[in-house]
């Protein structure tokens, strides 16, 4: 739990927290769970509390906040009808979230940090480096400011949006007890996804600690000096070591990895590169996502064209490794993977 303006961070505590923080107000415990339903309920306010008594909401007023977004922009694709939220902290640090329908249900894309520090040469998140780590409650907040907005539940969650969720373990890790709770939005861990660079240590806490868990792992290249070029987190964490732990996860979770693969015209996309990728991959129970790199501004980097990335994913799949070419959702309001950015006036 985290202190902002003195107040207590009331939605990032833990059902647990909560009925023990009641309790030292010589309340009932229960009262803790009311509350814990409320504020994932989504309101905004202790007033909209209504079986809680009105001297608790007062005593709560006074010292508790209740984290919400402010709605600064909202950007609907005209060919999808995804939207693009921007959020307003309280902080004055504005982020980024996707909300998206499928055939499935809904799905929303939320950001772990403002900002980014991995560095990746293709993607919009880093160009302003980290501001700051997002809190339990932030990230939750992002799917009930969502589902206030659009009157809709949300069914799935990736962590795919602006940060690196293993740089801000310890709150994303809260985030998903908090989301996952059958008194709350009660999420299975089974309709999360969780989209790593590759931090190592992390991956294998994570393993442990939540197998349930779907996890990516943003490889985007077929050999380790390629992807130091492309992504500086290879230069502390080494490809070869990565392949390692995505075993022992494959191993102790019983579970598929997804790698992400960024397709970048003239520079991973070739017939070599192809075939390292069946050399790295065979035999693992994986699969390949394909995604042509969507253009960021800043960039002189292109993505690869359609035809040829849908040739690449066939050249996989006739060595036995299961790839697609992903679906972009909402590329005409830069929403799409590696668009969303801390200052999305740009
Ligand atoms: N930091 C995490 C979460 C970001 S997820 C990670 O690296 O996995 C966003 C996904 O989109 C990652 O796989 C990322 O590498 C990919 N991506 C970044 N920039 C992109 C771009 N311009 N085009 C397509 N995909 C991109």
């Amino acid at each position: 739990m985290t202190q902002t303006h003195e107040k207590t961070d009331i939605k990032s505590m833990t059902r647990e927290e909560l009925r023990d923080f009641v309790k030292a107000m010589g309340q009932s415990a229960f009262r803790g769970d009311q509350i814990f339903t409320w504020l994932h309920s989504g309101v905004t306010k202790f007033d909209e509390m209504a079986n809680v008594p009105a001297g608790l909401r007062e005593r709560l007023k006074l010292d508790c906040e209740i984290t919400c977004h402010e709605i600064q922009q909202v950007q609907t694709s005209k060919s999808d009808g995804t939207k693009k939220y921007l959020f307003q902290l309280a902080d004055g640090n504005v982020i980024e979230s996707v909300f998206m329908r499928y055939k499935f249900g809904n799905s929303i894309c939320v950001s772990t940090q403002a900002g980014c520090r991995m560095g990746c040469r293709f993607c919009a998140s880093t160009i302003g480096g980290l501001e700051r780590n997002l809190t339990a409650g932030e990230i939750l907040e992002e799917i009930l400011a969502a589902q206030r907005d659009t009157g809709e539940r949300i069914g799935h969650v990736v962590l795919m949006g602006t940060g690196e969720p293993f740089d801000n373990y310890d709150n994303v890790a809260r985030f998903l007890r908090l989301v996952h709770d059958p008194k709350g939005v009660n999420l299975s861990l089974r309709n999360i996804t969780l989209s790593t660079c590759g931090l190592l240590p992390q991956m294998r806490r994570f393993g442990e600690e939540f197998p349930q868990v779907n996890l990516a792992v943003s490889l985007h290249a077929s050999n380790g000096r390629l992807r130091s070029q492309l992504m500086p987190v290879n230069r502390t964490y080494p490809m070869e070591e990565l392949m390692e732990v995505c075993k022992e996860h494959i191993k102790k979770t019983g579970r598929r990895i997804t790698f992400e693969y960024t397709l970048v015209k003239g520079v991973n996309d070739g017939k070599e590169n192809l075939a390292q990728l069946v050399a790295l991959l065979s035999g693992m129970n994986c699969h390949v996502n394909l995604i042509p790199m969507n253009p960021v501004s800043e960039r002189d980097l292109r993505g690869t064209d359609r035809k040829f990335a849908e040739e690449f994913c066939e050249g996989l799949k006739k060595k036995g490794i299961q790839a697609t070419v992903r679906r972009e959702l909402g590329s005409d309001i830069d929403a799409a993977c590696g668009q969303l950015r801390l200052n999305s006036q740009k």
